[in-house]
């Protein structure tokens, strides 16, 4: 299998790009517009062809490269249900299987940082977006985001996974790149509750500031836009 994970070092968001194999078909979660001659690179040189391309949820902290690959690749662009993008060629459903040559995926519907949040099940290995990240949780303040609903997702969806499960999320800020469920049962500060409510007591006092691209990123993110769209509206 080709597993590849990328960094945007401006904010801090890992990328996935997976595959079965040379010349085979391609997946990538989560990519970010800047870095899209990077991926394109990478699938060349594997002689990969680009598929389907998942957002793990409208993000807030940079603009998504779904239209851009669209436009260079034609391929899929793919969201869970809850999005409202008009990028997006195919939503997916709590449950649904998203396949590509040989892999598959399970949509697994994970609200709470937003209420379009989904991770996803391969294998071994889940992507968690912004819903359990390495040692922390993923703020619910906007966006339609709520602690509750986070509390659900992660304690009766994420952690019923079995403890060797790797944990692949969107963002990390201290240079973690994997974790398992386990571990984070055990280790993530913010899973060291007794209740619900104690959880969203945590989640309601975190008082962090906006993310500066937050406004430019997530109307950038409805739209779907390309370089080329967000240059010009630059100028
Ligand atoms: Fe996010």
């Amino acid at each position: 299998m080709i597993f590849e994970q990328f960094f945007d070092k401006t904010s801090s968001t890992y990328t996935y790009l997976i595959s079965s194999g040379k010349g085979r078909e391609a997946l990538i979660i989560d990519p970010v517009l800047e870095k899209t001659n990077e991926y394109l690179n990478l699938l060349k040189n594997l002689n990969l062809k680009l598929v389907k391309v998942i957002d793990t949820h409208i993000h807030a902290d940079h603009v998504s490269g779904l239209a851009e690959l669209n436009e260079k690749t034609d391929c899929v662009t793919v969201m869970g249900e809850k999005a409202q993008a008009d990028i997006v060629s195919m939503y997916a459903k709590d449950n649904e299987k998203i396949k590509i040559e040989n892999i598959e995926l399970k949509t697994i519907y994970t609200p709470g940082h937003t209420d379009d949040s989904y991770s996803f099940l391969m294998g071994d290995r889940v992507f968690t977006g912004d819903t359990l990240l390495i040692k922390s949780t993923g703020r619910t303040d906007f966006q339609n985001g709520n602690p509750n609903d986070q509390y659900h997702s992660i304690f009766n969806r994420l952690l019923k996974l079995p403890d060797k499960t790797l944990v692949y999320p969107a963002h990390d800020y201290k240079g973690e790149k994997v974790s398992t469920i386990g571990e984070e049962k055990k280790l993530n500060p913010r899973l060291q509750v007794n209740s619900k409510e104690q959880y969203v007591t945590v989640m309601n006092n975190l008082k962090l500031a906006h993310p500066q691209l937050m406004d430019v990123a997530i109307s950038a993110n409805r739209k779907g836009l390309t370089l080329k769209e967000i240059n010009n509206r630059n100028n």
